[in-house]
């Protein structure tokens, strides 16, 4: 039970959620400056409790470093009011006072235990240069001070301050452990400052993660109800600039999803007619035979050669679909190859040739240059087949169809015009689409299945070409291919 739990919480703690992200920048924007302060705050006492003690002791240092020197302390250590000073001194820092001669020899020490012996430290010495020296040493909880017993206006000489002759030093160690205590204190209270801080602070992080990721959680909501079918507009209306952008972005996917559904029924619907048509026509063919007794030889031939056109029929609309089908795949499909356009041109045109000479249509092949580009054979076929096929259909008796094949450095152009019954206004932004006949009848007869022109712009655009269509009703059609000759990689 807990480890669902568990695993539930910390499937929502990912470093990938937006949640967390600013969850955690608000937390170490709001805590970390919270520490240094502190930090920054107690270590400044400390350095300024450290700095005033070692001021006062030293103050109270040149005050006995004075008496030393009136009362001979340096060479008589008997003086019952020096050593009582001295008592009271290192009874009221809690320390210790050695007093060390010239020699570096302890004449005194108030804890009584090192007199008579040698002090050479690094303080020491240098405090015989003039310089008095402190060091806080915190771990042991004391401070070391040293201060020069200073003879000024000798005649003897000076020190290399010039202030007088040094006679001896006074090195004093005082506890700092009521600094450590106050130290102790405030660290505790500044720890439970911290720790209200720090609740107060991700309070406030978990309240702002939740309140800013919301607009994201509305709107997945709002695609989930799209999703579980609840609805099919986005009804929600986004608060953030960010969500303005995925729901506008998200409404376009929703609509062309929309045009693609719409034209796929349209499309299925299409083909389910179109392919109903000629088995329709034969079962009438056929039935209206077996409804007769006695049907004529003759009769029985004729009925059959109608029923075999229509069978052609279906068999040429599912060539297409086929085709068609193919076509709407990526162009990972082409199968690009190095062809000569003139060759595959004039190969075509000899094969539609006697198609055309059966409506005495004359088609003429004009090569302004030689061509070679990388195109795939079979589907530049189609779009040269369909094209030259529709000039041949949708022409008039006696008329003329003209290829003509032309390139520069980029790009060859196929025209192809011809002297037939053109194409309506209105019809030509529809030319393109499956099924789309300007004259259904008319196309019927004369072998159309409306999909050549879908098939020939789809293998068009697979090569990234482009085609264009102008014409004159009763005057003629011009379509004008151009594809790059050489192959662009998607
Ligand atoms: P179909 O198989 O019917 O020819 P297409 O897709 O090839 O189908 O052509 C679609 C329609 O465009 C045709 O039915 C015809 O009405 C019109 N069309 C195509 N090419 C021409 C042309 N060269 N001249 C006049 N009309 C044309």
């Amino acid at each position: 039970m807990w480890d669902k739990r568990r695993e539930k919480i910390f499937k929502h703690i990912s470093w990938k959620s937006l949640k967390t992200r600013i969850f955690l920048i608000i937390v170490l924007a709001g805590i970390i400056p919270c520490i240094l302060l502190e930090n920054g705050i107690l270590n400044n006492y400390e350095d300024r409790a450290v700095s005033v003690k070692i001021s006062d002791v030293q103050t109270q240092m040149k005050i006995i470093a004075d008496h030393l020197l009136n009362y001979n302390y340096l060479q008589d250590t008997s003086s019952e009011v020096i050593n009582a000073e001295l008592g009271q001194i290192s009874n009221l820092y809690d320390g210790r006072v050695l007093i060390i001669n010239s020699n570096f020899k302890i004449v005194k020490d108030t804890y009584g235990i090192s007199e008579g012996k040698t002090m050479i430290s690094e303080e020491v010495i240098q405090c015989f240069k003039g310089e008095s020296t402190s060091n806080y040493d915190k771990q042991n909880g004391y401070i070391e001070i040293t201060t020069p017993i200073v003879l000024s206006n000798s005649a003897s000489g000076t020190d290399s301050t010039g202030n007088g002759e040094i006679k001896g030093v006074i090195l004093t160690s005082v506890s700092s452990d009521s600094i450590a205590a106050t130290m102790d204190i405030l660290g505790r209270k500044a720890g439970i400052l911290e720790i209200l801080i720090s609740v107060v602070i991700v309070g406030g992080a978990l309240g702002a993660a939740n309140i800013l990721v919301k607009p994201f959680d509305h709107l997945t909501d709002a695609i989930n109800d799209i999703k579980e079918g609840y609805t099919e507009e986005f009804a929600y209306v986004p608060d953030y600039v960010e969500t303005v952008h995925i729901v506008d972005a998200f409404n376009q996917v929703l609509a062309r999803m929309k045009r693609l559904d719409d034209s796929r029924q349209e499309f299925v619907a299409n083909v389910s007619h179109e392919l109903k048509t000629p088995i329709t026509s034969v079962k009438v063919l056929a039935d209206s035979l077996l409804a007769q007794e006695n049907v004529p030889a003759e009769l029985y031939k004729e009925f059959m050669e109608d029923i075999a056109e229509e069978i052609d029929r279906e068999n040429k609309i599912i060539n297409d679909l086929l085709a068609l089908v193919k076509m709407d795949k990526t162009a990972a499909d082409l199968n690009i190859s190095v062809v000569n356009i003139n060759e595959l041109t004039e190969i075509i045109l000899k094969r539609l040739r006697p198609i055309a000479r059966k409506r005495d249509v004359e088609v003429t092949f004009e090569s302004i240059r030689q061509v070679t580009a990388e195109v795939d054979e079979v589907k530049m076929s189609l779009i040269i087949t369909n094209l030259v096929e529709n000039a041949i259909k949708y022409n008039k008796d006696h008329g003329s169809v003209k290829v003509v094949l032309d390139a520069d450095h980029q790009f060859f152009t196929l025209e192809i015009s011809d002297t037939g019954i053109g194409i309506p206004e209105e019809s030509m932004e529809h030319i393109y689409e499956r099924f789309y006949r300007v004259d259904k009848s008319h196309s019927r007869e004369i072998g159309g299945t409306g999909l050549g022109l879908a098939i020939t712009r789809s293998a068009v655009l697979m090569h990234r070409g482009s085609i264009k269509l102008t014409s004159v009703e009763q005057e003629g059609t011009t379509f004008l291919v151009k594809i790059p000759l050489n192959h662009i990689a998607q």
